[in-house]
This record gives C-alpha cells, sequence and structure tokens, in this order.
C-alpha cells in the first residue's frame, strides 16, 4: 500500500485505535495494552513511525506499518522572529496549508494552534478573514501542531534539549478559522493535549477563543473542559457588526446571556475577552465605560489587544496613551486588563496576521485531496 493511501493514526481515540488493533489481527484480550503503549509513544514520546516502537513485537510493528502510518505533516517554511516567537506553515495535504505561532515567555510558552484553513466569517481587521476557506482541520492535523512545536523545541524525553522546564506550557486556539465550527475536531485534538497519559498541559491552561458562536459555547465546558475567550472587539452592537460580522446573526445581548450562563464560570475560570484596539472606533473612554457596563457580573479578564497591521488593512492602531486611558478605566471597575505586547510582527505571526496561500478549490479538486483510509 502506498504510504499515501495509509490511514494516520494521530488523532484518533482510544476506541478507534483498539479498532484498528483488532482489524490487523491484535488479540482482544491485548488490545487495551496495545493501544495504550501506541499512545504513549504517539503522544509522550513523540514518535513518527512504527520501528521506533520498541516495546511492540516486529509483528505487530510490520501489521501496523503495512495499513497505517503516524508521520507529521510536512513543514513548508519555518521562520524565527527577533523575539523568539516561531512560526510555522504546515502543509496538510496539497494545497492544504495553515499556520501555527509558538510565543516564548518568561514564566510560559503559548502554541497558538489553527483549527481550519482559512476562515468562513470576516472580521474586517482580521487577516485571515480574507482567505476562503479552504477545510476544516481534522483532529490529527490539529494535534499534529502541538507534535511538530515539540519536535521543534526538542521537547520530547531523550531529545538533546529535554531538561529544564517545559516550553511548550500553554495552548490557545487563536491561529487561523472559528474553532466553535469546527467543535467535533478541535475537542478531540484538545482531548489528547490534555489526556492524563500524554505529557498533558492542564485544561487551565488552554483557551479556546470564538468570535461568538453561541450555540456550541457551553459545549466548550461540558465536553472539553478549557478555558473560553471571546473576541468581543466591540460593545455595541452597530459596530461589533461591522467589525466581527457574525455579530448580526448572534447580537452583544445573547452573547452576554451565553457567557454569564457558561457552566462552571467562576473567578479561577472566568473568560477572556479580547479587545483590539482600533484608533478612533472602538477606543474611546465611552466605548471602555459601555465595555464595563455590559460585563457586569461576569467573572472577566479583558485583553486589550494593539491592532496588527496586514497588507492592505484598512485600521490604524490606537496610539499608546489612548490604550492606557481605556485600559485605566477597565481596571477601576475591577477587572485586569492587560495590554498584549505584539509579538512576531517582522514574521507576520501577530494576532490576525495568519494567512496560507490555500485558496477555495473546486469541489472536485477537494475529494481527490481527501485523505483515503
Ligand atoms: N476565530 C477565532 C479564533 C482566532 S483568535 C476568534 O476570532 O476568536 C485570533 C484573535 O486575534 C481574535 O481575537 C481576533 O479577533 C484577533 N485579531 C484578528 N485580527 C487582528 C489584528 N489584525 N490585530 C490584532 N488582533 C487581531
Ligand atoms: Fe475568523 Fe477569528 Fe479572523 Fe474573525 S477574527 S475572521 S472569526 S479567524
Amino acid at each position: 500500500m502506498s504510504q499515501a493511501a495509509k490511514e494516520n493514526l494521530t488523532g484518533l481515540d482510544r476506541t478507534a485505535l483498539a479498532e484498528r488493533f483488532a482489524q490487523i489481527g491484535v488479540p482482544e484480550r491485548q488490545v487495551r495494552m496495545r493501544t495504550n503503549q501506541l499512545w504513549s509513544w504517539l503522544y509522550q514520546r513523540g514518535a513518527s513511525d512504527f520501528e521506533a516502537m520498541t516495546n511492540l513485537s516486529k509483528d505487530v510493528r510490520k501489521n501496523l506499518d503495512d495499513q497505517f502510518t503516524v508521520t507529521r505533516p510536512e513543514i513548508t517554511s519555518s521562520q524565527i522572529s527577533q523575539d523568539g516567537t516561531r512560526k510555522w506553515l504546515i502543509r496538510f495535504a496539497p494545497g492544504i496549508e495553515a499556520e501555527t505561532v509558538y510565543i516564548p515567555e518568561e514564566d510560559r510558552g503559548t502554541l497558538c494552534v489553527s483549527s481550519q484553513v482559512g476562515c468562513t466569517l470576516n472580521c474586517s481587521f482580521c487577516h485571515t478573514g480574507t482567505q476562503k476557506l479552504v477545510r476544516n482541520l481534522t483532529a490529527g492535523e490539529i494535534i499534529s501542531q502541538v507534535l511538530i512545536a515539540k519536535d521543534a523545541l526538542e521537547e520530547w524525553p531523550g531529545s538533546d534539549d529535554d531538561t529544564g522546564p517545559r516550553k511548550l506550557t500553554n495552548i490557545v486556539m487563536m491561529g487561523m478559522g472559528e474553532p466553535l465550527y469546527n467543535f467535533d475536531n478541535v475537542r478531540d485534538a484538545l482531548l489528547i493535549a490534555s489526556d492524563p497519559e500524554a505529557a498533558p498541559i492542564s485544561k487551565r491552561r488552554i483557551t479556546l477563543s470564538t468570535s461568538g458562536v453561541i450555540p456550541e459555547i457551553p459545549r466548550v465546558a461540558d465536553e472539553i473542559g478549557v478555558m473560553l475567550a471571546i473576541s468581543l472587539h466591540a460593545a455595541r452592537d452597530d459596530l461589533r457588526d461591522e467589525l466581527v460580522p457574525i455579530n448580526k446573526k448572534y447580537p452583544l445581548k445573547e452573547l452576554m446571556k451565553a457567557c454569564r450562563n457558561f457552566p462552571g464560570l467562576s473567578n479561577p475560570k472566568r473568560i477572556t475577552f479580547e479587545y483590539v484596539m482600533l484608533k478612533g472606533l472602538n477606543d474611546s473612554i465611552a466605548d471602555a465605560k459601555e465595555l464595563v457596563r455590559i460585563l457586569r457580573g461576569i467573572p472577566a479578564k479583558i485583553n486589550l489587544i494593539p491592532f496588527n497591521p496586514w497588507p492592505g488593512s484598512a485600521y490604524e492602531c490606537s496610539d499608546w496613551d489612548q490604550i492606557e486611558k481605556f485600559s485605566d478605566v477597565i481596571n477601576n471597575a475591577g477587572y485586569a486588563s492587560p495590554i498584549r505586547t505584539p509579538r512576531g510582527r517582522d514574521i507576520m505571526a501577530a494576532c490576525g496576521q495568519l494567512k496560507s496561500e490555500s485558496e477555495k478549490l473546486r469541489a472536485s479538486e477537494r475529494r481527490e485531496q481527501q485523505p483515503t483510509a
């Protein structure tokens, strides 16, 4: 069987893996143990071929290799910013590419993961929104972004550089795409990332960001259990309709209600609201007061994001002193309102700058590219 025709096992849950072992003739009483062994090779040790999995018998390894693969998607390009931020353009299939960004900070390292190639929504200030959706990423493609980052950071046991504090400590679903329009795959991937047997990242350190797909919001708590971020950007419907057009379908009042009802909402599980600072548009003191008013009663943190420009963008970033005044109003109302330092702007890796060349394909072309099992 050619490499291309083999099913990639990365991203499958344990039940699906157990089925694959049964399929290659592993006796039923051994299936569970083999599944756990494979799981640990994939997610604790970072194996990307069956050959390395030395506690599986030669026969099992060969049978796996005949039908399946665990290889990584290809890295098309890899860049490092002056500030240490790294960006990878990953090619999942011909014409199917998305970006992943790693942001090192003093006390943590955050991986910004993509959920889709492009985005069906078109927020007016976001570069990704100018790209048509090619397709949803699979769970395997989403978790592969984490594995690729760990490869590059040499974070697997036995790597030259595996001593010292962990470099990848946080995950944010803030790359390309709207994660709540690809819920099941995002859920499956995040459940692997936080799995106790997978060198886990705590759910408290994983944040899913949405532009406000209200019906899916409770599922973030119920089915994944990670932290929630809302891309708010405006506190009035007329302005939010313009900036984040999904607001016409899911307006502010209902969005705030969904936040108030977010299962498990409390101070330690507060919601992060992202607010991009656009000069003269949403950055007045009156806007800050309105923001405080609509958030009342919601345990929240407000991340102020200086607007990151991209070629052809129509906006300007607010002046720094205006951002600080805006932040003061929110702070005085009792909310943390950190101003996010732009990272990786020189390699177009900052918030909202991600885009790949992949363009929407005709259905016939898309069918040709579907991975075949
Ligand atoms: N689609 C999801 C996940 C992407 S998160 C969402 O919108 O929440 C990316 C974050 O960066 C979002 O808060 C987005 O609104 C913000 N953003 C987009 N374009 C930006 C830009 N040019 N400058 C700063 N932030 C931007
Ligand atoms: Fe899509 Fe988020 Fe960009 Fe809006 S901000 S276009 S939802 S990726």
